[in-house]
């Protein structure tokens, strides 16, 4: 089943979206609400990431599994000839690519025989991380690209939205943490939903996690398949 976001704006609302657009420059720069850059838009009583919106106006609906990618790293900006739609293994791979014999196809995740699971490593500074087990290959690969936004600052390709994380299989015995905090599945969902870092995440104030939580449904809706 291919789960699409579809976003119907009546003439009027489009009309509103398209007021907030500042024009002048190569992006259109996002002159309404941000949160952590990216443009926010009230649309039928939900928070609506600008820049997905003004994609769909353009271009169309965005298929379940696929995420927007500024081309011209601009968070603000919602000119939809600046936005690409890619998949989020083609995201991942743009990073520096997965190993050859990486059965996932993505850096960091590979399948473990006798955990009978997908396993998540990152490395930083030479040192293997295990970060956990999971059902799917997707799932193990959402959590490695967060902790890759962490803890590094030049993987631009990977600092986007990807789906939604399934509980993992397995819990490490003590949990990653980000600025001091324990990070949560909820947390890894909530954050990536809205396209920010784990560590942008937990820079906000508690105010503004709680209200990107209850905006959550409103965050690209994605399905994720085993
Ligand atoms: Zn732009």
């Amino acid at each position: 089943m291919i789960a699409v976001e579809t976003l119907a704006l009546s003439p009027r609302q489009e009309a509103r979206f398209w007021a907030k657009v500042d024009k002048s420059g190569s992006c259109w720069e996002w002159a309404g609400a941000r949160v952590r850059g990216y443009g926010v838009f009230r649309l039928n009583g939900q928070m609506q990431r600008s820049h997905r919106v003004s994609y769909q106006i353009a271009k169309g609906d965005i298929a379940a599994g696929k995420i927007m990618d500024h081309a011209c790293r601009n968070r603000g900006c919602v000119n939809p000839d600046h936005l690409r739609v890619v998949t989020y293994k083609e995201n991942a791979e743009n990073v520096c690519g997965a190993q050859k014999n990486s059965q996932s196809g993505v850096l960091g995740v590979r399948w473990s025989r006798n955990a009978r699971a997908w396993r998540a490593d990152v490395t930083h500074n030479g040192k293997q991380t295990l970060l956990g087990y999971f059902a799917t290959a997707q799932d193990a690969e959402a959590v490695v690209v967060a902790k890759r936004n962490e803890l590094f600052t030049h993987n631009d390709r990977d600092r986007q939205a990807i789906g939604p994380v399934a509980a993992p299989k397995y819990f490490r015995r003590r949990r990653p943490t980000v600025l001091g905090k324990e990070v949560s599945w909820e947390d890894i969902n909530a954050a990536q939903a809205w396209g920010l870092t784990l560590t942008e995440w937990f820079s906000l104030t508690d105010f503004e996690r709680s209200e990107c939580r209850r905006n959550i449904t409103t965050a690209p809706k994605f399905e994720v398949k085993p």
